[in-house]
């Protein structure tokens, strides 16, 4: 086959321990996951059960990865660029329908990663019922730190997530808290869509969003699946 230009190479992320780099098909990202940041955000508490998960994607190429401080810019057409420190599950198998049970089998690993948001315009579209795309799916909007392999971290459904901004701990969860589990949100996201190696999923953030400015250092982790450091730039 040839091209009228070259293709675009895919986005990867470093794998911690080879020097073989995961590739990334796309990534999905889950909304609303932890009941505090659906309360900060002004989402109604629902009184019994749980509200089904929802999904929205940022392109392939929004992907940020690597080890060490990484440097992201600040997107244009925003006055609020708000962090998100979030779970990243990296799908090595794939599929339809798949079973609670047969979830984790699909992933490969986990990474530490940061859905940045340009709030006011997300406010805006779920004002005017307007997609998400333009506040969520940017450039450099999705940052990621190394992936650790499962063979390696296992499955983590418990521990520490936080997010320090300059220092100062901004956000300081727990992978418990979250509504719907990894192998939920695998098994409801393949109702959808066929699962395939090389996608991403964003799990969503606990309580405690913010804004960012230019220059601001930021450190994330995640208990057993490492951490990760950017700079606004
Ligand atoms: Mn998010």
């Amino acid at each position: 086959m040839s091209f009228v230009f070259p293709p675009f190479p895919p986005g990867s992320l470093p794998v911690a321990g080879l020097r073989q780099e995961f590739p990334v098909r796309r990534i999905f990202c889950v909304g609303r996951n932890y009941a505090d940041h659906a309360r900060e955000m002004g989402a109604v508490d629902q009184a019994e059960g749980r509200e089904p998960p929802f999904f929205f994607m940022k392109p392939a190429d929004a992907l940020v990865a690597g080890d060490g401080e990484l440097a992201v810019a600040y997107p244009p057409q925003t006055a609020d660029l708000q962090h998100e420190v979030e779970l990243v599950v990296a799908l090595a198998g794939g599929g339809a329908d798949i079973s609670v049970e047969a979830a984790p089998a699909a992933v490969y690993g986990y990474a530490v990663g940061l859905d940045l948001t340009r709030r006011d315009l997300q406010a805006r579209a779920k004002e005017k019922g307007h997609p998400w795309d333009m506040g969520k799916g940017f450039d450099q909007s999705a940052v990621a730190g190394l992936l650790h392999p499962a063979s390696v971290c296992g499955h983590p459904a418990g521990g520490r997530i936080w997010l320090r901004v300059n220092g100062t701990l901004r956000q300081d969860g727990d992978l418990a808290a979250m509504a719907w589990k990894v192998p939920e949100i695998i098994a409801r996201l393949s109702r959808s869509v066929r699962l395939a190696p090389g996608d991403l999923i964003y799990t969503g953030t606990p309580a405690g969003v913010g804004r960012l400015v230019r220059g601001d250092r930021l450190e994330a982790g995640v208990d057993g699946v490492g951490s990760l450091r950017a700079r606004i730039v």
